[in-house]
């Protein structure tokens, strides 16, 4: 008889262990893509909207909710669900029709960083995950969930989220907002605002730089943090002209 791991609300660690398997045989197949807050950040949506073939402006168009809650200090894009039965318009018979570019918190379920250090169990009614034998560590899970990527960028974002002056500078409103959304949610805007418009009439850019930032979104998006700390901080990151 195989060990059972109890999953409790204890704080697990890369090699901690937990149990819990996940496939389209369990009966609650599909139930966690309905009625759930998924927050996205800038990586999440530079890969949907890829995925989905549309521009990041039609992405935030037609799917996210921007929020601005002041207890946050920044907006934040909610993903919108269908309003007939609100599950997630990505939702198939099949699973997830963006599987290989879902967000963040969809790869990251039913795990999630604990405050301080760590990873804490997050258990739904619904979810049969939980009921099966299988155990394993945190740090496989997370391996085949694919997550570096997101958190490596989120990371780097992070930078502008947590910068010791944010709460000096007005994020919700006004031009700080803009520069916030272009910056963080709005790649391909970005991406013309750089190349299209006077943007490298005030700042110098190196020729390497914007080749890959023309043809990278994970060194947009680093670009942009640059960007943004330098207008928004008043920090040296960007050469002005
Ligand atoms: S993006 Fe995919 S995995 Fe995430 S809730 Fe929607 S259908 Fe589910
Ligand atoms: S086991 Fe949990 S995570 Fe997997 S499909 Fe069912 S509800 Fe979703």
């Amino acid at each position: 008889m195989s060990a059972v791991i109890e999953n409790s609300p204890r704080t697990l660690s890369e090699s901690g262990e937990f149990r819990f398997s996940c496939g389209r045989e369990l009966a609650c197949f599909n139930k966690c893509c309905r009625d759930v807050n998924i927050y996205l950040t800038p990586i999440d949506i530079a890969l949907m909207r890829r995925a989905l073939g549309i521009s990041s402006g039609e992405l935030l168009k037609t799917h996210v909710i921007p929020l601005f809650p002041k207890a946050i200090g920044h907006p934040v894009m909610l993903l919108k669900m269908r309003k007939s039965d609100k599950s997630c318009p990505f939702t198939t018979d099949n699973g997830c029709r963006i599987y290989n570019a879902r967000p963040w918190s969809c790869r990251s379920f039913p795990l999630e960083p604990a405050d301080g250090e760590g990873f804490s169990i997050v258990k739904r009614d619904f979810c049969l995950g939980f009921d099966g034998e299988h155990v394993q560590k945190v740090s496989d899970w997370r391996d085949g969930q694919d997550m570096k990527l997101h958190e490596a960028v989120n990371n780097i974002w992070s930078s502008v989220t947590q910068h010791p002056a944010v709460d000096r500078v007005n994020l919700l409103d006004g031009p700080g907002r803009d520069v916030f959304f272009i910056g963080s949610y709005n790649p391909d805007e970005f991406r013309s605002m750089i190349f299209n418009s006077g943007f490298l009439n005030h700042f110098s850019v190196d020729e390497e730089t914007l080749r890959r930032v023309r043809e990278d979104d994970i060194e947009l998006i680093g670009f942009g943090v640059k960007w943004m700390r330098t207008v928004l901080f008043g920090e040296n990151m960007l050469a002005r002209r």
